[in-house]
C-alpha cells in the first residue's frame, strides 16, 4: 500500500509549493476566511498552514488520508467534475506517503480537537487535544524516503520563491481570504481578506505597482473580463507580473500574455512586460482548462478570436486614458 501511495505522490506532489497548493485549497474549500502558511527552507524541512475552516471531525481523519477519500463529492452529476475541480482525495494520501505529517484540527462544534500523526503513510498517533477552531497542518521532512525527488529539488530559495508566487496568485484570486506568508520567520505577503481586489494588489505588490493601475472590463459572447493593468511604469523584464485566471483557476497562456503585450504596444520598451491581474469568465465550452488537474494549461477552440478580444481591450483602456 505504501509504495503505491508513493508512487501516486508523485503525480500530485512533484515539490514543496505543489503541497502548499493542495493544503492550501482544502483549506479554502474548508471555507476558511484566514490562512497562514509558513515554511522553512524553501518548504523541504517544515511547512505549516493554519485555517480557521470547519475543521475534520475525529471520525472522519484518518479516512481523510487514505487515497481517493474525498468529502466533496455530493452528487453524482459532479463525478465528470473531479478533475477540474481538484477534488480528488489524493492530496492528504500522497503528501503523507513522502513526509512525516501532524495535523491539528477542531470543528467548531466539538469541544476538543484531535492531534494526528502519519508518516511515511503509516499512522503514528491519534490523540485528543484542546485546540482552537479550524486546522493545522505540519508537512516535516518532505521527501525523506524517497531520495531521487528529494535530489531533483532546486536550492531553498528558488523553492521558497515558487511559493511566494503561489501566495500571490492564490490571494489575488481570493480577496475576501486573508492570506499571511512566512518564510524562514519573515513575513513576505500580508492581505486583510475584505474582498477588495485593488486593495489586495496594493497589500501584495505596494504603492509603485497599485498606483498605476488601471481598471478593466469587457464582456462578448465568448467570455467575461474584469480586473486591472498597470501602465509601462512598472513593467519588468519577464511575464512574472501578468496574472490570468479563467473561471477563477491560475493559468499561464503564451496566447494571452502575447495579446496583452501587444495591446501595450507603443507603452512598453524592448523587453519589457506589462503587469495585469486579469479575471476571466467563459461563457461557452470553448475554452478547455483541463489538460491536467495539476498542470497550468488552457486550450481555446478559437484562439484568433480571443488574442483580438484581449489585444483590442487594452489598447481601448490605455487609448481611452489619453483623450
Ligand atoms: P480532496 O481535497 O480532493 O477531497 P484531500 O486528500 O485533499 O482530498 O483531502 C481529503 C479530505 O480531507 C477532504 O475531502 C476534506 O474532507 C478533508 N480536509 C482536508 N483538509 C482539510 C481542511 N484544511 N479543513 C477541513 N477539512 C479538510
Ligand atoms: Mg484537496
Amino acid at each position: 500500500k505504501s509504495t503505491i501511495d508513493k508512487i501516486a505522490a508523485g503525480e500530485v506532489v512533484e515539490r514543496p509549493s505543489s503541497v502548499v497548493k493542495e493544503l492550501v485549497e482544502n483549506a479554502i474549500d474548508a471555507g476558511a476566511s484566514a490562512i497562514t502558511v509558513e515554511i522553512k527552507d524553501g518548504g523541504k524541512s517544515y511547512i505549516r498552514i493554519t485555517d480557521n475552516g470547519c475543521g475534520i471531525p475525529e471520525d472522519e481523519l484518518s479516512v481523510a488520508f487514505m487515497r481517493h477519500s474525498t468529502s466533496k463529492l455530493r452528487d453524482a452529476s459532479e463525478l465528470a467534475d473531479i478533475h477540474t475541480l481538484g477534488f480528488r482525495g489524493e492530496a492528504l494520501s500522497s503528501i503523507s506517503a513522502v513526509s512525516r505529517v501532524e495535523m491539528i484540527t477542531k470543528p467548531a462544534d466539538t469541544l476538543m480537537g484531535v492531534r494526528y500523526v502519519i508518516e511515511g503513510s503509516k499512522e503514528v498517533s491519534l490523540d485528543k487535544i484542546g485546540a482552537p477552531d479550524g486546522t493545522t497542518i505540519m508537512v516535516y521532512q518532505l521527501f525523506f524516503n524517497t531520495p531521487a525527488r528529494k535530489k531533483f529539488l532546486k536550492t531553498d530559495t528558488t523553492e521558497a520563491s515558487y511559493i511566494s508566487e503561489l501566495m500571490e496568485r492564490l490571494a489575488l484570486s481570493h480577496p475576501d481570504i486573508s492570506f499571511c506568508f512566512i518564510s524562514n520567520k519573515k513575513e513576505k505577503i500580508h492581505t486583510s481578506g475584505n474582498g477588495n481586489l485593488m486593495d489586495t494588489i496594493y497589500q501584495i505588490y505596494g504603492r509603485q505597482i497599485a498606483s498605476n493601475l488601471l481598471a478593466v472590463e469587457k464582456e462578448t459572447d465568448l467570455l467575461k473580463v474584469s480586473g486591472f493593468i498597470g501602465n509601462s511604469n512598472v513593467a519588468r523584464g519577464n511575464r512574472s507580473l501578468e496574472n490570468f485566471y479563467i473561471n477563477g483557476r491560475y493559468i499561464k497562456s503564451p496566447l494571452l500574455s502575447k495579446s496583452v503585450e501587444e495591446g501595450y504596444v507603443g507603452y512598453l520598451m524592448q523587453h519589457q512586460y506589462p503587469f495585469c491581474v486579469l479575471m476571466i469568465t467563459t461563457k461557452e465550452a470553448s475554452v478547455d482548462v483541463n489538460v491536467h488537474p495539476t498542470k497550468q494549461e488552457v486550450r481555446f477552440d478559437d484562439e484568433m478570436a480571443i488574442a483580438d478580444i484581449f489585444k483590442s481591450l487594452i489598447f481601448e483602456r490605455l487609448y481611452q486614458r489619453e483623450d
